[in-house]
């Protein structure tokens, strides 16, 4: 079917009590493996592109094959801007086809953090696609960076003042986090949760404890972004058969990266209790 709406997928989410996961593709090969496991399992399913894949590919050749293999699958996908980085990205996308935009603008001012999110809310309200915004600091695992835990009297205030339909929060949670089981404050989570009524998203998920995740979700998150896994997995994969110096079957390592990464997104999607809600 053709793309949907990223709203349809996160309401229902949070109506039901599962959550969608957000898998960050960066090439056709990742595109497809994520959309033949969540018709496999029927779930409904985001891709998103965030700023380090569009720093090497081109956004609107992404976003064309994201419109086509979403065409070509019976579950509902939305196209989603991960980490958008104003205005001018936003439109960027909406012209591009995106069905779902993030803005970020958790390293500026409160004040305009909430000016460009209006705006991108304003553009995005006419076609009907959500806007995901971001509160708090959550940085990156390797890289120097302040780390500041979403305050939830701002964040309450923020959603009343730009109407946001998604709220990525830090708790604990860190990007590019591998082989750690980092512990996210849940108490925190529901108190945000039950201040601003909104979907709760969760950056980093790689990281964070298979626990944590499912009370997490109890509490109010209804998108999980993963990227770091299979990145890294496929990583490790590719390592293991270039050891052999005799291998030099390229299109050999196709499929093998595809059932790498299918393997994760199929372990997170029944995790995430969407299996079966497409
Ligand atoms: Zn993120």
């Amino acid at each position: 079917m053709p793309l949907v709406s990223g709203t349809s997928l996160l309401t229902n989410a949070h109506k039901h009590g599962y959550a969608v996961g957000a898998f960050s593709v960066d090439h056709i090969d990742s595109i497809d493996a994520v959309l033949r496991t969540a018709e496999e399992l029927e779930s409904p399913v985001i891709i998103q592109t965030g700023q380090a894949t569009l720093k090497h590919t081109r956004m609107s050749y992404l976003a064309a094959a994201a419109i086509q293999a979403a065409k070509e699958t019976k579950v509902p996908v939305a196209l989603h801007l991960d980490h958008g980085t104003g205005f001018a990205q936003a439109v960027q996308a909406i012209r591009c086809g995106y069905t779902s935009l993030m803005f970020d603008g958790s390293r500026l001012e409160l004040s305009d953090n909430i000016a460009i999110t209006k705006q991108i809310k304003q553009a995005a309200d006419s076609l009907g696609l959500p806007v995901e915004a971001e509160l708090g600091h959550l940085g990156t695992r390797g890289k120097e960076d302040i780390y500041q835990l979403t305050s939830p009297e701002e964040a309450e205030w923020f959603v009343k003042e730009t109407q946001v339909d998604s709220l990525a929060v830090a708790l604990g949670n860190i990007h590019a986090a591998y082989g750690e089981n980092i512990a996210i404050d849940l108490d925190h989570l529901q108190i945000i949760h039950d201040r601003t009524g909104i979907p709760i998203v969760l950056h980093g998920g790689t990281g964070i404890a298979e626990q944590d995740i499912q009370t997490a979700i109890t509490r109010g998150v209804s998108k999980i972004n993963i990227a770091t896994e299979w990145r890294r997995a496929t990583l490790e994969h590719m390592r293991s058969r270039l050891a052999d110096r005799g291998f030099n079957d390229f299109f050999a390592l196709i499929p093998e990266i595809r059932e790498t990464i299918s393997g994760i997104v199929r372990r997170k999607i029944k995790l995430f209790g969407s299996a079966g809600k497409a």
